[in-house]
């Protein structure tokens, strides 16, 4: 047997108001005075008082990003090129020193992702799967500004590509700085601080009962869930620093661990339906009582005490080509069933099974 032998993000501040320390930050990287940063800064922050905090100079280059779709190959092989064409006007052509990206786990995902491929050729969808990219990054720090899927921690970024809905994983994709700073989270909308919440709260249900959990795992699992079970059941006062702990501990518990059977069909609801990340979760969650009996009952306190209504019967009129197609992505994704299993899934994961709970949907 042979254990993972995983990175995690070497460096990391945090602390309410810790946000300010971004400008330190980067001038360890600075060493040029043509030396520049790249600010991916999710959209929803343009003209925010955040906005006017982000420390950029006049030779670097902010980009605001639309996340209204979840990132996909073509959108990052766009920045990565606006980015090389800013290069090459302002200096002789050179990366720029640091790759920012500020946001949800959609603007962490793409700051990883434009930082991995400005250093290797081609495009991103090439890279989509395990250990297939080639030379280390562009140094990349990650600030979450909602918390929960754990994408400030993990080694992979998600993209939605050509013809497959999968990561760039690797130990390059792991940020070299994440900044936590809970004073980020003012202004989430409430539904959307539920669903990207309840993501976390579902790592660690689907990772504390699968077959590959360890202590490591396991250690980092618990404390996530009881942060997870004191925001969202307690409304704890000190919830915003509560919640980016456990979005935290999550991604380092995944590190060593799997999702599962919620996340297999969740993708199958994002690739072919659109849903995003959060919500997809929850509605698939919401179906999988026989899966983890406990973890559904608490689910739906949680939904009552937030008065979140989720949408009901989305399948219903789905064409049995979309259906087959949301079957056959939920069925490829081998580790998260392993996960579930062990390893004779394949004689328990049939299309029967996975028709009949995405007809409860
Ligand atoms: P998101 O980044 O898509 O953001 C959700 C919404 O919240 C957006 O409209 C965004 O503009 C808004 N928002 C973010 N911060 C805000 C703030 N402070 N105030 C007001 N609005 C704010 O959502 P998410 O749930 O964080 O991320 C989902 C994405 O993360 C998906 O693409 C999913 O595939 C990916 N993901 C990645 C990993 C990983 O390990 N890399 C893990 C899980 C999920
Ligand atoms: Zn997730």
């Amino acid at each position: 047997m042979k254990f993972r032998n995983f990175k995690t993000v070497p460096k990391m501040i945090f602390g309410r108001g810790s946000f300010d320390q971004l400008d330190d930050v980067l001038a360890d990287e600075r060493q040029q005075p043509n030396d520049f940063v790249v600010f991916l800064v999710d959209q929803v922050h343009k003209n925010k008082p955040l906005a006017e905090r982000i420390p950029a100079q006049s030779q670097d280059m902010v980009i605001w990003l639309d996340v209204t779709d979840e990132p996909k190959t073509t959108y990052v092989d766009a920045l990565t090129l606006k980015v090389q064409r800013f290069a090459s006007q302002n200096n002789e052509w050179k990366n720029p020193v640091s790759v920012v990206g500020l946001g949800g786990g959609s603007a962490l995902d793409l700051g990883k992702a434009v930082a991995l491929m400005l250093t290797n050729e081609g495009g991103s969808a090439s890279y989509q799967g395990w250990d297939l990219i080639k030379n280390p990054a562009v140094h990349h720090v990650g600030i979450p500004t909602i918390s929960g899927t754990g994408a400030e921690a993990s080694r992979t970024t998600v993209l939605t590509g050509p013809d497959k809905k999968l990561g760039m994983n690797s130990d390059y994709t792991v940020y070299d700085q994440i900044i936590m700073d809970p004073d980020l989270l003012q202004g989430v909308p409430r539904d959307q601080w539920f669903y990207t919440g309840m993501d976390c709260y579902i790592h660690n249900i689907e990772a504390l009962n699968g077959t590959y959990i360890n202590e490591f795992a396991r250690a980092f699992g618990e404390k996530s869930l009881d942060l997870c079970n004191q925001v969202f059941l307690r409304d704890h006062p000190d919830s915003d620093e509560k919640l980016m702990m456990a979005s935290y501990m999550g991604g380092q518990s995944i590190a060593y661990s799997q999702v599962g059977a919620c996340h297999a069909l969740s993708y199958g609801l994002s690739y072919v339906m659109g849903y995003h990340h959060g919500i997809g979760n929850c509605i698939a969650f919401d179906v999988l009582d026989e899966f983890y009996p406990e973890g559904v009952k608490t689910f739906r306190e949680m939904l009552k005490k937030h008065n979140i209504t989720l949408p009901k019967g989305i399948t219903k009129n789905l064409s049995e080509a979309d259906m087959d197609k949301m079957i056959r992505t939920a069925s490829g994704l081998a580790p998260l069933w392993e996960n579930v299993y062990g390893a004779n899934w394949k004689d328990k994961v049939t299309p029967e099974l996975l028709r009949d709970l995405y007809s409860r949907m």
